[in-house]
């Protein structure tokens, strides 16, 4: 099926042909005739899967010949974190070219007058955190009266986060006539009461990810003590020769830090991104990022979220992430649209049964690699001499980190 055959104009399937999406994924064909007919959705669906676009897309066509007003938009995407609102904008940009739309992210960290400089002159589509945007509301900034879609983006970790009391503020103060387009990695009971308070006679729409992540991401676990992660982070990292982006995610934001110090320290090509930075480095260094200035990005969950970074090859978990939904995020950071991605997570014993819990969710044993940790490192050290193999490793060796790690 063709995007023009599931309902979008033929201009718009022109744009994202242009973008190289020929064929809608299974949430876009699903969610978005559902959405161009005024329905409500309540799709179950995990960051990778395109569900960006399933919003954006019917949202842009719903208000395509809409004018933007003062102060008054009329639509208002809700996101849980601002890297996630920039992304989501700079998609919106590209889906909505020569459509006249115009949109605004509106996250915490920027400069507030400026925001509400562009609200005065009109936008008609909002992207924002709950805080800020509840924050121009009372500051009488903004008017909700006028919306007709609102959408809010992964749910679940809105929940997690604690933003629902914003959230249902934002949602008091609209319009009850409009369409409610609902996101969410999980369908959990608190997730469906705020479905059941919003939503009217939602459609469910569930797309599971996980057979496409045992499809085209490599998983493997290392098991080792915690003295030992360093060591086994160089090694895997100088293991894979290539110059595609890397993630590595720590549990916390001060491991984050020290990590990457350490790993410039290696000489590694390596930035920090938590969310103890400003908004202005934090940008920078997720720019820098997509530009190719650096190679690894040491991160933790709640910054990296949603993160769409194209071409990354290699994601590594330091530390086995607390919510075993949040190794399905880290690790959809790689193997995106198809392509093939390898995830490599370190166990210590105290992490045994957070590993349990991935296991369980993903519904299979992550198969067990091994990385000869006796071996010192030595910067100029050839690769294949450091991981011990009398021969040359080609650049993919990780797609199969058994052969050549074990
Ligand atoms: P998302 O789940 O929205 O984060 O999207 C995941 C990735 O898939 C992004 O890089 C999108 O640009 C890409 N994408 C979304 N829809 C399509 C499509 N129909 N064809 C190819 N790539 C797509």
């Amino acid at each position: 099926m063709s995007f023009s055959e599931i309902g979008l104009t033929q201009e718009l399937a022109d744009t994202v042909a242009k973008l190289g999406y020929d064929v809608p994924t299974p949430i876009q064909s699903q969610a978005i005739p559902l959405a161009l007919q005024g329905k409500d959705i309540l799709a179950c669906a995990q960051t990778g899967t395109g569900k960006t676009a399933a919003f954006l897309l019917p949202t842009i066509e719903t208000l395509k010949h809409s004018r933007a007003r003062h102060r008054m938009p009329s639509a208002v995407i809700l996101i849980p974190t601002r890297e996630l609102a920039t992304q989501v904008y700079d998609n919106f940009v590209s889906y909505s070219a020569g459509t006249g739309l115009k949109a605004i992210s509106i996250v915490g960290g920027e400069i507030i007058s400026i925001q509400e400089r562009i609200l005065k002159r009109g936008v008609d589509i909002l992207i924002a955190t709950p805080g800020r945007l509840i924050d121009l509301f009372e500051r009488g900034k903004l008017i909700l009266t006028n919306i007709k879609v609102v959408v809010i983006d992964e749910a679940d970790r809105m929940l997690d986060m604690g933003f629902m009391p914003d959230v249902d503020k934002i949602l008091a103060y609209m319009p009850k006539l409009r369409q409610t387009l609902m996101f969410s990695a999980t369908l959990s009971p608190e997730v469906k009461r705020i479905s059941q308070s919003y939503q009217l006679q939602p459609c469910e729409i569930k797309i599971s990810r996980s057979a496409k992540t045992a499809e085209t991401i490599e998983q493997s676990i290392v098991r080792l003590n915690e003295m030992e992660k360093r060591i086994a982070l160089r090694k895997v990292l100088k293991s894979n020769p290539s110059i595609d982006p890397t993630v590595v995610f720590c549990n916390r934001k001060k491991d984050v830090d020290i990590l990457t110090k350490s790993l410039q320290r290696h000489k590694f090509s390596a930035q920090a991104l938590h969310g103890d930075m400003d908004q202005r480095s934090r940008n920078e260094t997720l720019e820098n990022f997509r530009k190719g200035n650096y190679r690894i990005l040491v991160t933790t969950d709640v910054a990296a979220r949603g993160i769409d970074v194209s071409g990354i090859t290699l994601v590594v978990n330091f530390d086995v992430p607390i919510h075993e939904e949040d190794y399905v995020h880290r690790i959809g950071r790689t193997g995106r649209a198809g392509k093939n991605g390898n995830a490599i997570m370190f166990v210590t014993k105290t992490e045994d049964k957070k590993l349990k819990r991935i296991e369980s969710l993903i519904k299979h044993t992550i198969k067990e690699i091994k990385i000869d940790l006796n071996v010192v490192m030595e910067e100029d050290e050839p690769t294949e001499k450091v991981l011990g193999f009398g021969r040359i490793i080609p650049p993919f060796m990780l797609v199969d980190p058994l052969k050549f790690l074990a």
